[in-house]
């Protein structure tokens, strides 16, 4: 019989370190699960972990329990590596935290893994073949992305998700090096992109029409992107990508990108105020003055846009806040909204530690729904009730109501859905029941892992 190995992708604790568990999730966008099945040799079997979904076996008799996590559910990594580990069973740890802290995970695992997987995946599951794993597995360089596998699609357990979309990955890196975001400092400075032909193998392989595309932005680089446009428009799918607010000035991409099926882009505003911006050491999408132009271009090409907003730094005050519901309720856009968080690993966290500003090291409340950072110009209590009260407003039932009728008389007017009409009810009745009781769980997070999307049309 083959020995197993499980990767799992750890659930989050709430703010009293309970873990949090659902017996469905709107959509599953993580792609490391089964890309890193795909990377395992075949004389070993493969069981994918969505530990918030289905619970973990501690007894299984695993060869190696593979976690990989970010910074809010590493806490809950270290315990499930602990419990493992207790009966046995041999663990590696890895992801952006890991790789950024591998002193702090040492203690809980028999491997960390450091960087990106791919160079190392093979060596480290040769070593549990033979029961001589090493501590660490440092990838030293960037994984080169010809000739990747296609990702275990079939392992993703979709049942367990209302909605079934399926994450693929065309491109890696970013040279915008904004300061408060892992990409650059995890992926690097250098745009990777793959093959055009394999980005279409891979969308074949998922069987489906519905694609959400993992890279950070998927028009990083313009004539990668327009190839890849015009030959996924024969594949008559239906996705979602993160990407730029330039899209909406760009013509034939934005044409392209159409043809091709965009539905549902997500844009990274942050902030409405240009020294909030500057403040972030945001390099791109500073040009705050287009963007209400830009957003209605996106929407009038029948794509809903949502935007990724922070608060919380220095220069925010409680106009801003008030600029940035305006801004959200009057273009009708599908916020996501955070807190600004320094994670170890980036630019800002160096800071942000320098300065004696990290106000605790509890992990799972790095969640972007609190303050962790210390605040200049404001008491935490009066932060967080700017950010809360923000919140409810955003989601409020009527506030969702008039996002939604406004999606839909565009799409419809396009018939653009990203899912047929039926999909889009359910998802609709998901949404009025969640903005009943606790709007932050339409707020979503914005790293590759993280568990919550666009739920209007997931
Ligand atoms: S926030 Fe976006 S543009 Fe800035 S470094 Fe991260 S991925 Fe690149």
């Amino acid at each position: 019989m083959k020995k197993k190995i499980a990767i799992i992708l750890p659930t989050q604790y709430d703010a009293r370190r309970r873990p949090v568990y659902a017996r469905r999730a709107s959509a599953n966008y993580n792609y490391t699960l089964p890309l890193l099945a795909a990377l395992t040799p075949k004389d070993f079997d493969v069981e994918i972990i969505y530990e918030r979904l289905e619970g973990v076996n501690f007894d299984a008799p695993y060869a190696l329990a593979a976690i990989t996590s970010i910074t809010n559910t590493v806490s809950r990594a270290y315990d499930l590596a602990d419990e493992f580990r207790k009966r046995g069973t041999p663990v590696a740890l890895g992801g952006y935290h890991v790789s950024a802290l591998p002193e702090e995970a040492a203690p809980h695992a028999d491997a960390v893994v450091i960087g990106e997987a791919e160079p190392v995946w093979e060596a480290l599951i040769d070593d549990v073949r033979h029961g001589t794993i090493q501590p660490v597995y440092r990838s030293d360089r960037f994984t080169r992305m010809e000739q990747l596998p296609v990702p275990r699609y079939d392992l993703m357990k979709q049942h367990l998700f209302y909605s079934e979309v399926y994450p693929v990955e065309a491109t890696r890196g970013c040279p915008c090096r904004c300061e408060y975001c892992s990409v650059t400092g995890f992926y690097g400075a250098k745009f990777r992109h793959r093959p055009v032909e394999e980005v279409l193998e891979h969308i074949d392989a998922t069987g489906s029409r519905f694609i959400s595309f993992v890279d950070d932005n998927i028009i990083s680089d313009r004539r990668y992107a327009l190839e890849l446009f015009r030959a996924m428009k024969s594949r008559n799918i239906r996705f979602v990508a993160q990407s730029t607010l330039d899209l909406a000035d760009d013509d034939d991409l934005l044409t392209a990108a159409c043809d091709a099926g965009l539905r549902f882009v997500w844009c990274g505003v942050e902030s409405l105020s240009r020294p909030v911006l500057e403040e972030a050491g945001r390099r791109v999408n500073r040009d705050v003055e287009t963007f209400e132009r830009r957003v209605r271009r996106l929407r009038s090409r029948g794509i809903v846009v949502a935007s990724f907003f922070m608060v919380g730094f220095d220069n925010d005050t409680a106009e801003t806040y008030a600029e940035i519901e305006d801004f959200v309720m009057r273009n009708r856009i599908v916020p996501g909204m955070n807190l600004i968080t320094p994670f170890p690993g980036t630019e800002f966290w160096n800071k942000a530690e320098a300065a004696g500003r990290i106000m605790h090291r509890d992990w799972w409340r790095y969640t972007g729904y609190e303050t962790v950072y210390k605040p200049l110009n404001m008491t935490v209590e009066e932060q967080n009730t700017l950010y809360r009260t923000l919140l409810c407003r955003l989601f409020s039932p009527r506030a969702n109501v008039r996002r939604f009728a406004a999606a839909a008389v565009g799409g419809i007017a396009e018939g653009k859905f990203l899912h047929p009409p039926g999909r889009v009810r359910l998802q609709y009745e998901r949404l009025a029941h969640r903005a009943r009781g606790r709007p932050r769980f339409l707020v979503t997070g914005r790293r590759r892992g993280d568990a919550f999307g666009p739920s209007l049309y997931f």
